[in-house]
């Protein structure tokens, strides 16, 4: 049994490099950038109005002021305030030349002779100078950044429609367990619904990468050694459920091992999802995952996410936050690192879900995170802080 980290830094050393693409910004959400992009111009790009008002000097105020025309956004302004004078403008227009301040339509009174007169005491500027946010030539974002709607628009704003981007994985996923039946049958006795391969291809997805369904294989050596080798052809990387463990049909690290695999660890100090294993050949990689539930989609986000996220250089952002524990927590063995599902309680705090084990798939329905256990540890208080890794 190795620690999580080793387990990491094991995988690390096997990254695949998937090479890179150019997408369309449609297609660009959740992907991981392959170049750095720069402002291509200053933003704001011109002196710009936030309130909707008159363009005027403050030091001529409260007024009266003569109003010379009004500015759209959009529209270039064509007179210049002299001492006495305003430009009525709109939020997003250019600020005319001479002008230091916007003031508020809401405090502006109108007279008899079109002159206006400013009606509270101060105002605030209400301009956002040009180059405020940024110059041009600024790194905007850096490559390896994973796009958020925000950098969509980030980007959009420096006139890009599409960008260059780290290819996506090609993953395999294989159920295995001769118990399983896929969702569309109806499960008689001791079978089971094959859940997993639903799940992780959701975090696949989630994860930027394309998930390729394969099924099911019955726990049977030779029919799982041929479904590997013909189905890993085609992939980048193939993640298998069930089989992990120690067990008499516990076939998976062992098949790969005949298949010319090799493996370099298969069991990892985390609670839940030990058993887990890594393999690799010529550039191509498995992981092989428990089938437990609970197992199989935190050893995703603990092992497989990072690896991928090595593969396409993605910057790592951190998912864990520092939060007190609503409720006490004990528990008796303490060798391995826990994560607990958690949710957040009405009090901002957080609290375990209903969880029964590994085995509990539907403790995931509220879960928020993990909260994370170091080894050794038996109690947390009521009160006490805990990390907890977001999902
Ligand atoms: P295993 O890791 O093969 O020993 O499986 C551990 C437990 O997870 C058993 O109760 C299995 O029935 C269950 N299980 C295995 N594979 C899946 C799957 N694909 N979907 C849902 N449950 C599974
Ligand atoms: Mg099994």
């Amino acid at each position: 049994m190795i620690q999580l980290e080793k387990a990491r830094a094991l995988a690390e050393k096997y990254t695949i490099r998937p090479g890179t693409e150019t997408v369309s910004l449609e297609d660009a959400l959740g992907r991981v950038l392959a170049e750095d992009v720069y402002a291509d111009r200053d933003a704001p790009p011109f002196p710009r109005a936030t309130m909707d008002g008159y363009a005027c000097r403050q030091e001529d105020l409260p007024g009266p002021l003569e109003v010379l025309e009004t500015i759209p956004a959009g529209n270039m302004p064509t007179r210049k305030i002299e001492p006495g004078q305003c430009s009525k403008i709109m939020t997003g227009a250019m600020v005319p030349e001479g002008a230091d301040c916007v003031i508020m339509q809401e405090y502006v009174k109108s007279e008899a002779n079109g002159t206006i007169i400013f009606t509270d005491s101060e105002t605030n500027v209400n301009i956002d100078p040009r180059g405020q946010d940024l110059k041009e030539g600024d790194l905007l974002l850096q490559k390896g950044t994973r796009m958020t709607p925000g950098h969509l628009g980030i980007i959009s704003s420096s006139g890009m429609t599409q960008v260059r981007v780290a290819r996506s994985l090609v993953i395999g996923i294989l159920a295995t367990g001769s118990e399983l039946i896929e969702t569309d049958q109806l499960p008689e006795g001791t079978q089971i619904r094959n859940s997993n391969s639903h799940q992780l291809a959701g975090q696949v997805r989630q994860a930027g990468h394309i998930p390729r369904l394969l099924g099911i294989v019955e726990d049977q050596r030779e029919v799982l050694a041929k479904r590997i080798s013909v189905s890993i052809e085609n992939l980048d990387l193939l993640i298998l459920t069930g089989g992990a463990s120690v067990g008499e049909l516990d076939l998976v690290p062992g098949v790969l091992e005949e298949l010319g695999f090799r493996l370099e660890y298969d069991r990892v100090a985390m609670q839940p999802g030990k058993p887990v294993s890594f393999a690799h050949r010529n550039e191509k990689v498995c992981f092989g995952l428990s089938g437990n539930p609970v197992s199989s989609f935190v050893q995703f986000e603990m092992l497989v996410r990072p690896y991928l996220d090595t593969c396409t250089g993605a910057i790592p952002v951190n998912r864990r936050i520092t939060i007190r524990m609503g409720k006490d927590f004990e528990r008796k063995k303490v060798d391995r690192h826990l994560f607990l599902p958690v949710f957040i309680n009405g009090e901002g705090i957080c609290e375990p879900v209903d969880f029964h084990g590994s085995g509990h798939l539907h403790a995931l329905d509220k879960a928020i995170g993990f909260a994370e256990i170091p080894a050794g540890h038996t109690v947390i208080r009521k009160g006490d802080f805990v990390n907890v890794r977001l999902i």
